[in-house]
């Protein structure tokens, strides 16, 4: 079968092994962010609906479960765009706790629509929720996340608190930032001052690690990085997650490896051996699946952000990007 809206798994550096769920399967989202990996937002919108029926999404999950069923730390709601703009994510958090009892619902949002109070209570489902907010400075905030109209960063930061004081579960602050764009003195007091009130359960300050939407996106060098996170008390030491299961490629047909590495850059640029880690398969079958894919056009190579790393970012002897994603 092929997956519409299942993707992965990927690794994520704060969920470990993740399978994500594309709630718009569309770049639909309440902003159009610099840095975004998924490429630029084509409906900048804070309209919210149906964009994919929660059905359509948790029959693909339970086949995926029945079918591939590799385990999981977490299961995400994210994908091509923002998810909570799908009036259905609430649905789609419950069903996927009825298919995956044991398995963590994470939430990728960028908080622009936790302002509806309906919003925030769905949301509290979730066991997980990792909202972004980088900067705290308008200009900046305009600049980074080329947000819809009405969108302001104090919006976002009210409604987040209001989110923390009504949910029980884990939150995991990102803020990304973009060298001269969104790295100021200004951003860091402010943000300084607002964590301590949000008391998430762990802040991680990144910046870019895979090519963004823009070219312009820098990251920005390893000693301001490093200082940001000293300055937030950012927990950069928790550990990936623990799935050590790897997927063996025995089981599968080469013509299944392909579907599992072609699904799993389709929205998220990687690496062989960010692939290789993500989907527990060898490096030496993920290679194989991509030069078939390259040939056949189902995988194409990218270039590298420009600067220095986060922790993720892939070193030189690892190969180029490869990408299933939009242009
Ligand atoms: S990074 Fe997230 S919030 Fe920004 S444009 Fe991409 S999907 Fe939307």
């Amino acid at each position: 079968m092929k997956y519409k809206y299942v993707f992965g798994p990927v690794l994520s550096g704060r969920l470990g092994r993740s399978l994500g769920l594309d709630l718009t399967s569309a770049p639909i989202c309440t902003m159009d962010c610099l840095y975004c990996e998924v490429g630029r937002t084509a409906v900048l919108t804070t309209e919210r609906k149906a964009y994919v029926p929660a059905k359509a999404i948790l029959d693909e999950l339970a086949h995926w479960q029945e079918h591939v069923g590799l385990p999981l730390d977490a299961v995400t709601l994210g994908g091509s765009g923002e998810p909570l703009l799908n009036t259905e994510f609430g649905e789609v958090i419950r069903g996927a706790r009825r298919i995956m009892p044991s398995v963590p619902v994470a939430v990728l949002t960028n908080a622009s629509l936790l302002v509806e109070p309906e919003v925030r209570r769905e949301l509290g489902q979730a066991d997980i929720v990792l909202p972004s907010l980088d900067s705290l400075v308008d200009e900046e905030f305009a600049a980074v996340n080329r947000p819809a109209p009405g969108v302001t960063p104090q919006a976002v930061a009210e409604a987040l608190l209001a989110f923390r004081s009504e949910f029980a579960g884990r939150i995991f602050l990102e803020v990304l930032l973009v060298a001269g764009v969104n790295d100021s003195e200004e951003n860091l007091r402010r943000l300084k001052a607002f964590v301590p009130q949000l008391r998430p359960d762990r802040v991680d300050v990144v910046t870019m690690t895979r090519p963004g939407a823009y070219t312009e996106a820098r990251a920005v060098p390893r000693e301001s990085l490093e200082r940001w996170r000293r300055e937030l008390c950012a927990d950069i030491t928790e550990a990936v997650g623990q799935s050590s299961s790897a997927l063996s490629a025995n089981l599968l047909t080469k013509q299944e490896i392909q579907e599992i590495v072609q699904n799993s850059v389709r929205r998220r640029p990687q690496t062989v051996a960010q692939l290789a880690q993500a989907t527990g398969l060898s490096a030496e079958s993920v290679r194989e699946a991509l030069d078939i894919l390259s040939r056949t056009g189902g995988v194409r190579t990218i270039a590298a952000p420009a600067g220095e790393s986060g922790s993720e970012q892939a070193s030189a002897q690892d190969g180029p990007y490869y990408s299933a994603g939009r242009r």
